[in-house]
């Protein structure tokens, strides 16, 4: 059921700008907006063609409320696939309040989140991975989950899946056709092109499923454990880092709580760093649970840095690179950078001689100074080279929302089943069952099986005014 109201909303991000959009979109948007435009030129909006810009001012009774652009989208060629226009104000938010207030006194509703993207699906502009593309779009931060955002926006694997789904339903209408036939026992749906077709479903479904790691991380940045006793200077480098004051420096030990999470933009890279406690051997009871609780933080992460700072590691070497080889045999295919911090407080020699120690370690090793800016450079791009990006840089598609992922290891489930009931000559009254699953689960992705409580829940998750 498409709604015929027409809803408004501020388009643009809530607080004083520049400018400010506001949208209204519904059947009656441009009658509505003509009640309360006055245009430069004494024309009339409903008369004026669609994709047109009009100068002029908005009037509340006999007051000016302001002088805006109005620009006409008319249905189905608009975002909403409705009649739609767009006010661009002066962006106090007095005057945004007005406007819309008016608006809502000449007949429009103010819009629930997503709500124009709700209508744009409902109107078929978007299909719902698209829709939920824009979502992720709007929220995205840095250059790959953008990147991602927009293909899949563009249709991405919706169509790829909604062209299998077409070709699995062919074969499903055979089938169930067949058993119109049941006493004369014919096959109208070819065996072996049906065994084909599911095989190439199974690989296409394992490739997408697969992609959900790569893109859960883009989209979420990777993780980073970074670990060092208390006061090594893992604040300080994450401010380095961040090129900007954010995280907490102390020079009180233990000052930093025990887990902090960070995001960093690095290269277009998101990055969450962990930080956490070191893990040196101790009586102490709480500094166990710490310890405890960086291995775990160590297992979810992708990379570890430990840090270390250089006059104590220059005393304590041997210590040190028996916690180094600890965490080396308890994590063997984590990568590990082993990062010597306050070079700056060390000679020359000193370091060189560091280096050699750890040489025979065969580990990743930085030696920098976070306050000083030294070599905090060189492990950026050390960072950057654990990023297993080429799916991205190949264009392939990244599948990153949960429920798109839920969904796909749900069709995958039925289709091995489908395949096996094929494999076993499974009757075929049996067989359409499942197969029936397998297209529901397809469509659960596409939108073309939906209901209204996981489109409430999906559009739920957008700002107003989308
Ligand atoms: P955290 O507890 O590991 O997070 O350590 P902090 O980042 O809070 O730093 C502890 C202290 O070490 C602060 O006083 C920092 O200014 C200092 N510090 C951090 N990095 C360096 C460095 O590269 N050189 C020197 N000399 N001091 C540093
Ligand atoms: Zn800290």
């Amino acid at each position: 059921m498409i709604p015929h109201d027409s809803i408004v909303a501020l388009a643009t991000p809530s607080g004083a700008g520049a400018i400010a959009v506001i949208r209204i979109s519904g059947e009656d948007a441009i009658t509505i907006g003509n009640t309360v435009f006055r245009s430069i030129k004494n024309k009339e909006l409903t008369t004026q063609k669609t994709h047109t810009l009009h100068l002029g001012h908005i009037i509340d009774d006999t007051k000016t409320l302001d002088e805006v652009l109005v620009s006409i989208f008319k249905g189905p060629n608009s975002y909403t696939g409705e009649n739609t226009i767009e006010i661009s104000c002066h962006g106090s938010t007095y005057i945004q309040q007005q406007i819309i207030q008016l608006l809502l006194r000449k007949g429009c509703r103010m819009a629930d989140p997503g709500e124009f993207t709700l209508r744009a699906f409902l109107n078929g502009k978007l299909d719902l991975s698209q829709a939920e593309a824009v979502a992720d779009l709007i929220s995205s931060d840095n250059e790959a989950s953008h990147q991602i955002a927009m293909q899949q926006m563009r249709g991405g694997f919706s169509n790829e899946i909604a062209k299998l789904r077409e070709e699995l339903l062919n074969f499903a209408s055979l089938i169930e056709l067949e058993l119109d036939f049941a006493e004369e026992d014919v096959e109208f749906a070819d065996r072996t092109q049906f065994h084909e077709l599911l095989n190439r479903i199974e690989f296409v479904l394992k490739r997408l499923i697969d992609s959900f790691a790569v893109g859960n991380v883009i989209k979420n940045g990777i993780p980073v454990a970074i670990v060092g006793e208390p006061n090594v200077g893992k604040s300080t480098l994450l401010n380095a880092l961040l090129n900007e004051e954010r995280a907490i420096v102390s020079e009180i030990a233990g000052t930093t709580r025990d887990t902090i999470e960070d995001e960093l933009v690095i290269g277009g890279i998101g990055f969450r760093f962990i930080d956490t406690a070191g893990i040196r051997e101790t009586e102490d009871v709480v500094e166990s649970i710490g310890i405890r609780k960086t291995f775990e933080k160590i297992e979810q992460a992708q990379v570890v840095l430990y840090l270390f700072e250089s006059l104590k590691f220059k005393v304590q070497s041997s210590e040190y690179i028996i916690e180094i080889e600890k965490i080396k045999n308890q994590f063997p295919l984590k990568p590990l950078v082993v990062v010597i911090n306050k070079i700056d407080l060390l000679s020359e020699n000193e370091i060189l001689n560091i280096r050699k120690q750890l040489e025979t370690l065969s580990i990743k090793l930085e030696t920098i100074s976070a306050k000083e800016n030294i070599g905090v450079e060189n492990l950026k791009n050390q960072l950057l080279s654990f990023v297993n990006t080429g799916a991205l840089r190949n264009n392939e598609t990244i599948v990153t929302n949960t429920r798109h992922y839920d969904s796909l290891l749900k069709a995958l489930d039925e289709i091995q089943k489908v395949k096996f009931g094929l494999e076993t000559n499974l009757s075929s009254d049996l067989m359409a069952l499942d197969i029936k699953e397998a297209l529901y689960h397809f469509g659960m992705i596409t939108g073309q099986v939906t209901n209204d409580e996981l489109l409430g829940n999906i559009f739920a998750n957008f700002c107003i005014g989308k």
